[in-house]
């Protein structure tokens, strides 16, 4: 039998928490929402989702925090429970749209590590993440977290910083690769891998947290995908985004999306790591790479929407 092609979708934070609505049950239909287009898609494809975790990071982070009795878990043991728990939720909202139509796919998530250079955790842009702390909260959280930076933030409070590494791989991609099809559909790099670092020959956990779309390039290279699709709140990648004259890319050549992204059109930490997590995809042999809306999953894998990305020569 011919192998089918595999594709990598990357669900972006706003998949699961639409209008800021955290609890589980709005999760779950905000997930059964950006998940509705995947039967369709199954019959052609072998098919990988990953997913971001911000917010629900976030979340955690606080519930470590508040808890009195319990002693709080590092930050990469709490991305750890996110990929558990946000896994969970994608595996019940996908399985219900397959036994909808009768199809005995099984979505299985796999705890996913993302392997980071110990040395450039200190040159690595920081990102903010969880809640705003007031002055007071401020004191308890340092006290839990002795060796991590906070940051001002005017009106709103102070809020954890911790450095965003470059994923150098990620280490149960053999795995995924080994299990995708045969009636599995692997979610994979939830909130982008727990980064780990080699320390005297040992793995271990890192605070930090790793950019969900350069990790799930970097995956789907790995497993030789053929296409990437980052799925997101806006249509796709626009040049000109901040002016009146935005203008949406739609169908581009890995060379000019380089230009674009080389001129600075793609801001950083939001836009910026989707582009570039297409590029290195395409640069390193991937035929698509597709940056598309939520609700759009079925018209971009069929190349009807979003910002499509061809590597000519693949
Ligand atoms: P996700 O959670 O899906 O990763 P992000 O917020 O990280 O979403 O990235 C999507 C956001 O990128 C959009 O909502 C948009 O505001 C922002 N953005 C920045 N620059 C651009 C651009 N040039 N084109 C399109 N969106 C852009
Ligand atoms: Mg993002």
């Amino acid at each position: 039998m011919q192998k089918r092609p595999t594709i990598v979708i990357a669900l972006g934070g706003n998949a699961l928490v639409r209008d800021g609505r955290l609890d589980f049950a709005s999760q779950l239909k905000s997930a059964s929402r950006a998940l509705k287009d995947i039967p369709q898609i199954l019959p052609k494809w072998d098919v990988v989702i990953t997913h971001g975790n911000g917010p629900q990071v976030g979340a955690s982070l606080i519930r470590h925090h508040a808890a009195k009795t319990v002693t709080p878990y590092p930050l990469y043991a709490c991305v750890a429970e996110t990929q558990g728990s946000i896994g969970y939720l994608i595996e019940t909202a996908l399985e219900e749209h397959l036994q909808k139509i009768g199809l005995k796919h099984r979505p299985v998530t796999v705890i996913t590590r993302a392997l980071v250079d110990k040395g450039s955790l200190a040159k690595s842009p920081l990102k903010p993440i969880g809640h705003y702390y007031s002055k007071e909260e401020l004191q308890s959280a340092r006290k839990l977290r002795p060796a991590a930076e906070f940051r001002f933030f005017k009106g709103k409070g102070y809020r954890l910083l911790v450095p965003s590494p470059e994923p150098k791989e990620i280490l149960e991609a053999t795995l995924v690769r080994n299990i995708v099809g045969n009636n599995c559909i692997p979610i994979a790099c939830g909130g982008g891998g727990i980064p780990v670092a080699e320390v005297r020959g040992r793995l271990t956990g890192m605070e930090a947290v790793i950019d969900k779309d350069l990790a799930s390039g970097l995956l789907a290279t790995a497993i030789g995908a053929d296409t990437f699709v980052s799925l997101t709140d806006i249509e796709g990648a626009y040049i000109n985004y901040e002016s009146k004259k935005r203008t949406l890319l739609r169908n581009v050549s890995l060379e000019e999306i380089r230009r674009y992204y080389e001129m600075g059109e793609f801001a950083e930490g939001s836009m910026g790591p989707k582009v570039l997590a297409c590029i290195r995809f395409l640069e390193k042999g991937g035929k698509r790479a597709v940056i598309a809306h939520l609700d759009k999953l079925k018209s971009a894998v069929a190349g009807k929407s979003g910002t499509q990305i061809a590597n000519y020569l693949a």
